[in-house]
């Protein structure tokens, strides 16, 4: 007899208070679509919320047999939050989504569909998005995919449903700048992909923001392709004949013409160029070097307070004890007081 294979949701959660009730209902419905082919249950990484998703989560794990959750000490960030699940995660089958209700809950069945038909890694693409920055989006994904030879032809996030092998290779993936889409594809073999437009936020503001996704940008293109690093180059080469060009033709006309080179206001945009190229070279350097001095140190990603189990598997709401693995990314629990 075969058993059947159990789905935990891995989400993180930063001052979600007021998605979660939706978010919750919306995958109980979902799940129910399932029947009787996996059993289901969730793991929320409360990414130090202050908002009292903290209290609600509490309640929840009291009252259900089916959330667990896990605490970090403070808020480290989407990326951070993510490790962490993948770290925490128990099951067969992972499904990450956020909390904010952009990831469509109804998407667990077709995606447990694809992966019973055998795909390992099923991800969501992103079709048209709603958000202020759609553009933006379109033109990140289309650069990415141009210049980096390890990431498919799809645009996808975090919403995905990932199989338990999948897993485990993306756990030794134990990088500090971290672009979870890269990190599945990098941890894939084929990748089925379901496409969906992506709703937009319910509640509140992006918790990420701007910046933060700027960040992200950032870091994928730094460690999923050579093309800032090798823009560089280009620069340098393309002033150096502009520069040698210039010359000959400098030298050209003082030898040949007894025409007077009109002098400052080239001279000076010239210079502007050049040091605008210069200046953004070394930023470009810059990035590359705060992210290795970043690997370097070693840092843990978070930190783990409070663990809190689901009711059925401890007879009381208490601070779980279970056994982690080794050297998580920044494992802690806190002494029992
Ligand atoms: N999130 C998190 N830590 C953070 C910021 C966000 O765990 O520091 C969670 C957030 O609660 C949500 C998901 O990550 O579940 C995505 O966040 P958000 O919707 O703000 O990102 P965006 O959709 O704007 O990229
Ligand atoms: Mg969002």
């Amino acid at each position: 007899m075969t058993t059947k294979p159990h789905i935990e949701a891995v989400i993180p959660v930063y001052n979600e208070v007021d998605s979660l009730p939706m978010l919750i209902q919306g995958l109980d419905h979902a799940k129910t679509c399932l029947q009787d082919d996996a059993s289901f249950s969730y793991l929320f990484i409360n990414d130090g919320s202050t908002d009292g998703t903290t209290q609600l989560l509490k309640t929840l794990n009291a009252q259900r047999t089916d959330i667990r959750v896990v605490e970090l000490l403070h808020n480290f960030g989407h990326s951070a939050a993510l490790a962490c699940g993948l770290e925490h995660f128990r099951g067969d089958v992972a499904l990450f989504m956020d909390a904010d209700l952009q990831d469509p809950p109804s998407a667990l069945a077709p995606l447990f569909y694809q992966w019973q038909q055998g795909a390992k890694t099923v991800v969501v693409e992103r079709g048209k998005r709603p958000e202020k920055h759609g553009f933006l989006f379109r033109a990140f994904y289309y650069l990415l995919r141009k210049t980096s030879r390890t990431l498919p032809p799809i645009n996808f996030g975090t919403h995905s449903l990932l199989d338990k092998s999948v897993v485990d290779r993306m756990k030794s993936h134990r990088e500090r700048n971290r672009y979870f889409p890269g990190l599945v594809a990098a941890c894939s073999g084929e990748i089925a992909a379901i496409p969906l437009p992506r709703g937009e936020r319910v509640y509140g503001k992006s918790r990420v923001g701007f910046a933060g996704l700027i960040q992200l940008a950032l870091t994928a293109f730094l460690s999923f392709s050579s093309a800032p690093i090798r823009l560089v180059s280009i620069l340098g080469l393309i002033c150096s004949l502009g520069s040698l060009t210039g010359a000959v033709v400098i030298v050209g006309i003082k030898l040949l013409t007894n025409w007077a080179i009109p002098g400052w206001a080239s001279t000076m945009s010239l210079l502007f160029f050049a040091s605008g190229i210069q200046l953004l070279s070394l930023g470009i350097l810059g990035e590359y070097v705060s992210r290795i001095y970043d690997e370097v140190k070693k840092r843990p990603l978070y930190w783990v307070g409070e663990q809190l189990e689901p009711r059925a598997s401890s007879q009381e709401h208490r601070v779980s004890s279970s056994v982690t693995p080794p050297i998580p990314l920044g494992h802690y629990r806190r002494p029992l007081s």
